[in-house]
């Protein structure tokens, strides 16, 4: 994908440094190809590496150089948009239920995975709060603490004045809250993971993107630049970051672009009003209001624009006029840093898990809900190389529908922002 020129970010300043790595050179063979050092690629190598598969991550950049390194931080064990029920009434019971079971095990994995291979990524599992920003939303909360609390997860609803002292604020409605969620630094976990599959006994390239895949007999050969991986397995994990590499693939989704910002650490007193649990905070908005603290107690938020031109500043100018209304006892909002990435978004707002070929796999399509999920998503599909079934996974595959249109569609994607706006100013109510 091409690349707006990247302002620093407050990741790449903070995070842990990279495992050593470089480029593949020359012919090698292996038991799996894993395309993509995100989340996906690397917890699908650690978790080959652990049983003992070889597994070799050609990422044609660095570690964490797509969503994995840019995103929020947030570990949030929902999708964007779909409950249970929506995936029950998409795939049936037995299936949709299956599928809001990894979700529910989603954001618990990445914690995990962050004590046991001692991930120093400033991890806090402090819950996911989603507060709802009209009255009619609470609604929508209360739907969502009964769905997830009938799958067993640790949800809550939060009335207006118990939500006001979690957040600081009298702005929200009400909400709910799932304990398991949290929030990381993101591109330090990325380079975790990749350091905890290299140590696993995986082999993780930069500056190795595929170029070429090839049938060859019952094994694909991957081509870098330098050098070709020959294996029978082949996990695509190149999310909205996809290039042409395997046709129709990118057009599956809608990138989407996305502002992160992080502002000037607030002092000690202030940040005590605000968010005092330290928890990951994302609302109904659909033009979506997020933050979160980061461990210099910096506020890490962001937004998304209509229109990208002078987009920096623009961006600063906006969100600090939404963080002074949400949170007035923080004054004048200045920012260090600001920076943005993509976030695929499907048609259906769900996540497309694809058998593209025998012996290739990948998924894509988080619709901005992906640090925990892309993280177990790796889980299923280094299961897959392991030899489970495609149809026996929880998350149901689906085939390839490029996007009618896409070329024009990616350009009128920043529309969907008004659609957005309009419905965040309507009042919700439970669909009959
Ligand atoms: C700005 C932003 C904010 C977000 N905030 C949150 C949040 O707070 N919480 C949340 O849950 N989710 C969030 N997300 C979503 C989340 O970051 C993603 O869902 C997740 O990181 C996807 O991981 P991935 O490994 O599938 O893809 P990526 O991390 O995008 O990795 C794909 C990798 O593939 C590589 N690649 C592409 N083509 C090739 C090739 N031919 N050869 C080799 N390598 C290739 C790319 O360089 C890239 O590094 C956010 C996303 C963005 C962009």
């Amino acid at each position: 994908m091409s690349e707006a020129a990247h302002a620093p970010s407050l990741w790449a300043a903070t995070a842990v440094p990279p495992p050593e790595t470089g480029p593949l050179k020359g012919e090698r063979d292996a038991d799996c190809v894993v395309i993509g050092g995100g989340y996906t690629g690397l917890s699908t190598a650690l978790h080959l590496a652990e049983v003992g598969s070889q597994a070799v991550v050609l990422e044609a950049t660095e570690i964490g150089w797509g969503a994995s390194g840019r995103n929020n931080g947030q570990v949030i064990p929902t999708l964007s948009r779909a409950d249970p029920g929506d995936l029950v009434k998409r795939f049936g019971k037995a299936k949709g239920e299956a599928f809001a079971g990894v979700v529910r095990d989603s954001a618990s994995l990445v914690f995990d995975l962050i004590r046991k291979h001692g991930i120093d990524c400033e991890a806090v599992q402090n819950g996911w709060i989603q507060p709802v920003h009209t009255p009619g939303r609470l609604g929508l909360a209360k739907r969502r603490v009964e769905q997830w609390a009938a799958l067993g997860a640790p949800v809550e609803l939060l009335d207006k004045p118990r939500l006001d002292r979690m957040l600081g604020s009298d702005y929200w409605h009400g909400g709910w809250t799932n304990r398991t969620g949290g929030h990381i630094n993101p591109l330090g976990y990325a380079r975790g993971l990749a350091r905890a599959a290299i140590t696993a006994g995986a082999a993780v390239h930069t500056r190795s993107p595929a170029t070429r895949l090839e049938r060859r007999g019952d094994a694909w050969r991957v081509e870098t630049p330098h050098g070709a991986v020959t294996a029978p397995k082949i996990v695509i994990a190149t999310g909205t970051y996809s290039d042409d590499l395997w046709p129709g693939l990118k057009q599956t989704v809608v990138p989407i672009r996305s502002y992160q910002m992080a502002t000037t650490p607030i002092s000690d007193n202030v940040r005590k009003s605000i968010v005092p649990g330290n928890q990951a905070v994302s609302d109904t908005h659909g033009d979506l209001y997020f933050f979160r603290w980061d461990a210099q107690g910096r506020l890490v938020s962001g937004g998304a624009l209509l229109v990208q031109i002078a987009d920096d500043a623009r961006v600063k100018r906006r969100i600090a006029v939404r963080l002074q209304r949400l949170f007035p006892q923080l004054g004048e909002v200045k920012f260090d840093y600001v920076w943005n990435g993509y976030v695929g978004a499907t048609q259906d707002k769900i996540p497309h898990l694809h058998e593209l070929a025998p012996g290739v796999i990948g998924w894509l399509g988080c619709n901005g809900r992906g640090v925990a999920f892309a993280t177990i998503m790796g889980r299923l599909l280094a299961e897959a190389v392991q030899g489970r079934p495609v149809a026996d996974l929880p998350v149901p595959a689906t085939p390839l529908e490029p996007i009618a249109g896409h070329g024009v569609v990616r350009h009128l994607a920043r529309g969907m922002l008004l659609l957005y706006r309009w419905n965040d100013a309507k009042e919700w109510r439970a669909p009959a």
